[in-house]
């Protein structure tokens, strides 16, 4: 394949000057594997971005997608709808978390946060506690790249360069190398964090708070797993300060931890979940908020409004989308996929913990299945040594994703076991490479 012209397309979070003088080119991906435009096999390590959970190419979700856009390609979802949105939120329902079962359709999981947020809002003001305005996020949380997001969002770069809403805060991230390494599954330590919310309560008055936000697990920055009872404690003490809670699964959703949602794996029902990647397989951009009963009745059967959150996007609920979530949803259904993780985690985790022992490893977290291997930092060049590890492992036929030194996994949910250990090996090589 010829390589194309580089220059027009402003490439998303890329180092477009570096990447542009030695692209990486993907062209073709089925089932565990992606190929190179110079025709490698590239196994996929990562599940695309956190997203393919059912492998990629299903022959299912493509022959879904080219039946529906046939049969209808768009539709408003404005004062009307279509039966496959309806049965779509039915089926996302069923699988939901206990009490979840009001679905909100996005177009991303950048949407789907500033979604959740602006639907705390209304509820607050719905309720009669219109004073309810603050977010608390938390640092090295990722929630998107919405300026909502952004700001309750824990990545430092990203909030001075584009400003925070007024009325954000954030509590400490749980990631706490001298009591934690190591570990798989839930860290022992930590759990006393989660009262940074109630300082914050007694800071500014839990009348003007309106939501908490967390990842389960914090995912792009790189795997941190939350600490044994941490999110027990957060989800009491916004109860009893009327905060809502809002878990941000758009990695841990979908099977992830081997359980349909974060939520089900940590036992915490939060209030209202943000959803995208997984729900079409990443087949095509598609997000959604799960929202509880009491928060859309409150909002919906709250003051007569003609319409009662004024909010939604011209792709809500695409109808395309729709098709290939529904073939997503029954292919995850028929193989078992929203709970293999749980069978397989064992086994991921002890091929991750192998690689304690190699060069520059720092520290190897796991759970369900995903992972991080945290790279001690070259001198002066953070971030350097893990770029290379990943240049180094795409040359030679793995996809992984790093996040300064840290190396993140998140296999398609169908991996078997010859496939970790491809994985480790070809860590491992690189590792024994890298300066
Ligand atoms: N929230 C979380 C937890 C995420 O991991 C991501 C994407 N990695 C987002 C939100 C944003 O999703 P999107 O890129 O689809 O806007």
């Amino acid at each position: 394949m010829n390589t194309p012209d580089l220059a027009a397309w402003w490439m998303p979070f890329t180092a477009n000057r570096q990447f542009k003088s030695q692209p990486r080119l993907l062209a073709e991906a089925r089932g565990m594997f992606y190929r190179s435009a110079d025709d490698r096999e590239i196994l996929d390590g990562t599940a695309g971005l956190w997203c393919v959970n059912a492998g990629h190419g299903r022959e299912e979700i493509a022959d879904a997608v080219s039946h529906q856009i046939r049969t209808m390609d768009f539709a408003p979802a404005f004062q009307m709808g279509h039966p496959i949105g309806f049965d779509f939120a039915t089926r996302l329902a069923e699988i939901a978390p206990a009490g979840l079962d009001r679905v909100f359709f996005t177009g991303s999981g950048s949407e789907s946060v500033d979604t959740a947020l602006k639907i705390a809002l209304a509820y607050q003001r719905a309720i009669g506690q219109g004073t309810r305005t603050r977010f608390i996020g938390r640092e090295r949380g990722y929630h998107g790249v919405g300026f909502g997001g952004v700001s309750v969002g824990g990545i430092l770069n990203n909030r001075r360069v584009f400003t925070s809403l007024p009325g954000t805060d954030h509590m400490r991230h749980t990631h706490d190398p001298a009591r934690n390494r190591f570990t798989r599954d839930m860290p022992d330590h930590g759990a006393e964090l989660a009262d940074d919310l109630e300082r914050l309560v007694q800071l500014h008055g839990a009348e003007t708070i309106a939501a908490v936000i967390v990842e389960p697990v914090a995912g792009s920055t790189g795997v941190l797993p939350p600490p044994k009872g941490y999110l027990e404690r957060l989800r009491e003490i916004a109860t009893r300060h009327g905060i809502l809670l809002i878990f941000d699964e758009v990695i841990t959703g979908f099977g992830r931890l081997g359980t349909p949602f974060g939520a089900d794996y940590f036992g915490v029902t939060p209030d209202l979940i943000t959803t995208a990647k997984g729900i079409t397989n990443g087949t095509l951009p598609m997000g959604a908020v799960f929202a509880s009963r009491a928060v859309h009745d409150g909002i919906v059967k709250g003051p007569e409004n003609l319409i009662e959150l004024f909010h939604g996007y011209t792709y809500s609920g695409h109808p395309v989308a729709c098709a290939a979530g529904l073939a997503t949803l029954d292919i995850y259904a028929r193989e078992g996929l929203l709970t293999r993780g749980a069978a397989l985690a064992g086994l991921w985790a002890d091929t991750l913990h192998a690689l304690r022992d190699a060069p520059h490893v720092t520290d190897v977290r796991t759970i369900g299945l995903v992972g991080a291997i945290e790279l001690a930092s070259r001198d002066g060049a953070p971030g350097a040594r893990a770029y290379d590890v990943f240049t180094d492992c795409f040359r030679a036929g793995l996809l992984i994703r790093v996040t300064g030194d840290i190396i993140a996994l998140s296999p398609p949910l169908i991996i078997e076991p010859d496939h970790m250990g491809r994985i480790a090996e070809t860590i491992r090589a690189a590792l024994e490479r890298a300066e």
